[in-house]
């Protein structure tokens, strides 16, 4: 078929890529490697069985906002939340972006530009600079005139380095009236960093979270939005009404009544994340150093490693595609045994093929 009745941009975007396999180790999706405990579950169902499944759920969840806001010590009435960050990040395009502009790095996270283009905002993409650096002057004059949004993801993704706060308080304040800046903390729990106190000082920047990462709910769908409360009003405009539903809100409820759990999980993580990349440096294998819950490597040939670990059973990210990132593989920290059964099919690749990932 023909598909003119679609809208150009959308015929000329690539779909979001990404594609699933089966393995025995799961290093691909910057997941937490542990599904929550039995009594959590338990809880969760519990929240569920109870939940009134014929009537709609509430118009915007401000019970989990209200919750979500106290970690942050943030006005319930500016957290927003969504199924997934995902969904905020469409949203904050249609907030300011539309007929205007997108900034977003590049490389990062591909939903940033994609959403551009798919809702026709003028995209720029900013590069980063020397050794995946945040581009701090380069984001400055982007964001110097005119209006828009920019995503900025801190750490960085899928670099995984930190960005230093004090660079995002010079783009706060060198971004014109027209802006809205976007500081994507995916990862933000594995860092130890918290930007609340810029959005605290700089009204249009607008903090972005997600329960995918550190707190173990990829599947459940769940993020939210931190923002100054005028303009968390019109964000909420933007998000459809009663887009999560109360069995989302039923695991995520049931999540923050366990907050050392979420403690323990990145703590492990950390822990893991630092051992991983001493693996790796013993082995002489180039990687980012990484402030998040994945490593990004480098090697000679990423589609050959990439199938060469698969063989073995473990599945790793391929990033070679994106700009500027020439051979490069991401892997998720898993569990111990998940992260030496890494290291074991590298061994086991580079005994075969001499030492291929110099
Ligand atoms: N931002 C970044 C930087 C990410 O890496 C991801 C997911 N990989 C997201 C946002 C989206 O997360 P969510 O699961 O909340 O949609």
């Amino acid at each position: 078929m023909d598909v003119t009745n679609v809208r150009p941009e959308v015929r000329d975007v690539p779909a979001y890529r990404f594609e699933a396999r089966p393995a025995l180790v799961k290093l691909d999706q910057n997941e937490n490697p542990d599904d929550l405990p039995a009594t959590l579950r338990e809880a969760a169902l519990a929240r569920v069985a109870a939940a009134a499944w014929h009537r709609y759920p509430a118009l915007h969840p401000d019970g989990l906002a209200a919750r979500l806001a106290t970690r942050h010590d943030w006005p319930a009435d500016g957290v927003v939340v969504a199924g997934g960050s995902n969904v905020l990040i469409q949203a904050l395009v249609v907030l300011s972006g539309l007929g205007r502009r997108t900034v977003a790095l590049s490389p990062s996270f591909p939903l940033y530009a994609q959403q551009a283009r798919l809702l026709g905002s003028a995209l720029q993409e900013v590069p980063l600079g020397p050794e995946h650096a945040f581009p701090v002057a380069a984001v400055i004059e982007a964001v110097g005139s005119g209006s828009g949004v920019a995503f900025l993801p801190a750490p960085l993704a899928p670099t995984g380095n930190a960005v230093d706060p004090r660079d995002l308080q010079r783009v706060a304040e060198a971004a014109g009236p027209g802006w809205t800046i976007v500081i994507d903390e995916a990862y933000a729990e594995f860092a130890g960093s918290d930007h609340t106190a810029l959005a605290r000082s700089f009204p249009r920047v607008v903090l972005l979270r997600t329960l995918s990462k550190a707190f173990g709910l990829a599947g459940a769908r769940l993020g939210y939005a931190v923002a100054h409360p005028e303009l968390a009003v019109e964000l909420r405009k933007v998000v459809l009404p009663f887009s999560v539903s109360a069995l989302q809100l039923a695991v995520g409820e049931a999540v923050l009544d366990a907050p050392e759990w979420i403690d323990e999980r990145v703590r492990a993580t950390v822990a893991e994340r630092e051992r991983l990349s001493a693996g790796l440096r013993e082995r002489g294998v180039r990687h980012v150093p990484s402030v998040t819950n994945f490593l990004l490597l480098s090697v000679v040939d990423a589609a050959a490693t990439h199938l060469g670990l698969l063989r073995h059973g473990v599945l790793v990210r391929r990033q070679d595609h994106l700009p500027g990132l020439a051979g490069a593989l991401r892997v998720t920290v898993g569990r111990p045994d998940e992260n030496d059964a890494f290291l074991r099919a590298w061994d086991a690749l580079t005994r075969v093929n001499g030492e291929p990932h110099a």
